[in-house]
């Protein structure tokens, strides 16, 4: 037999339009204090996993049959949480927001066509529009990370791009984008409008969710997940509410059955429990706003926060400080403009850990 020989992927007859990227790439390091990924820090009650044994072990002796492959019961009961008069035939679901963010993509992007975002933003919204064989067109954030809808306007009118992405609140600023905005853009935008709305339980209250401005724009789509408020990452669940035509384009991309049996009946019972999860968005955007408030006191920049996680700097040397903080253990993320870091937010153990290791590392003028 001939040896195996070794090949690269520069070997391999990969896409053009592939070669050089990066793969989307959050450290995954076996630390204490993990504040990177913007996970719920509060893991399921004894009472939640019991749940969740339970529906497993219900489903288990129908694991021979493929799932419900349009997830009626999961989709009714997410459109009952959403609320704003929403029925099953105006919600989506599929393996987390990314899996239903790509299926828009494949469904109004893909080759010759074009998606814009405006940056900083959620890194995988161009890695997931170039997987989809799209262009991907950078708009800009203005200094404090909010849009300025004059010029949004002004550039959706110029790349004309097939879908716009409107990240809000915004990951990694945790900026919220005013309704109006929102509604000028879709106004002007010729293609579909995604509202990643990933982080909308963390907003400050009294903060509206642009599923009201579904009834006037058939074009919308507005994206949530069960990865961050719902403290389900692991369950990888996300959604969707839009116009009726909108989930029936969807249908012609997505794989059939793509939605697990063990993934519904595991975000069913999540729904059931509801209470006890959003119960830590309250903590949570109490510890939330406190880490603004002392990083303030330090004196240094800090990016209003309606998510789970708060952008913080401005440091010269960034990865410094990202390796001082992870030497005391405390892991965050190096994301974002240049200068700035990113702390998701913990439990009140967590949060006072990473306040101790903040404590010990130099901040420039502190
Ligand atoms: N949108 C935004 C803005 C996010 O930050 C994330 C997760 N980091 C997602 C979507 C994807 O989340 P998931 O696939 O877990 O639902």
């Amino acid at each position: 037999t001939t040896p195996q020989r070794a090949i690269t992927l520069a070997d391999l007859p990969l896409r053009d339009d592939l070669r050089g990227r990066s793969p989307y790439g959050a450290p995954q390091i076996d630390v204490p204090v993990r504040l990177n990924t913007n996970e719920n820090p509060y893991p399921p009650s004894p009472g939640l996993a019991a749940g969740l044994a339970e529906a497993v072990r219900r489903d288990a002796v129908s694991l021979n049959r493929y799932p419900d492959r349009d997830a009626v019961a999961l989709r009714e009961e997410l459109a009952a949480y959403l609320g704003h008069g929403l029925g099953v035939e105006r919600v989506w679901a599929a393996n987390g927001s990314n899996e239903v963010l790509q299926q828009i993509l494949q469904a109004f992007g893909g080759p010759g066509r074009s998606a814009m975002g405006f940056e900083p933003s959620y890194s995988m919204h161009p890695i997931i529009a170039t997987g989809a064989a799209t262009r991907w067109i950078s708009g800009a954030r203005e200094d404090d990370f909010g849009i300025d809808p004059d010029k949004a306007v002004a550039a959706v009118e110029e790349h004309r791009p097939d879908v716009v992405f409107l990240t809000s609140p915004n990951n990694p600023t945790g900026t919220a984008l005013p309704l109006e905005v929102i509604a000028r853009i879709a106004e002007a935008a010729p293609g579909m409008v995604v509202v990643d709305e990933a982080y909308f339980e963390f907003a400050r209250t009294g903060t509206p969710s642009a599923l009201s401005l579904l009834p006037d724009n058939p074009r919308l789509i507005v994206t949530r997940t069960m990865s961050k408020a719902f403290a389900m990452a692991g369950t990888r669940l996300g959604y969707l509410a839009a116009d009726p035509a909108v989930i029936e384009a969807l249908l012609l991309v997505r794989l059939p059955y793509h939605l697990s049996t063990l993934t519904q009946a595991a975000a069913r019972v999540a729904l059931a429990h509801r209470g006890e999860l959003l119960g830590t968005v309250d903590r949570l955007r109490a510890e939330r706003d406190a880490c603004v408030e002392w990083l303030r006191a330090r004196g240094l920049a800090v990016a209003d926060s309606d998510a789970n996680f708060v952008l913080f700097g401005r440091f010269p040397d960034r990865r410094a400080v990202w390796e001082a903080l992870l030497g005391h253990g405390v892991l965050i993320r190096e994301v974002g403009p240049p200068e700035w870091l990113r702390v998701s937010i913990g439990t009140e153990d967590e949060m006072a850990a990473f306040r101790a290791a903040m404590a010990a590392v130099p901040v420039p003028g502190a």
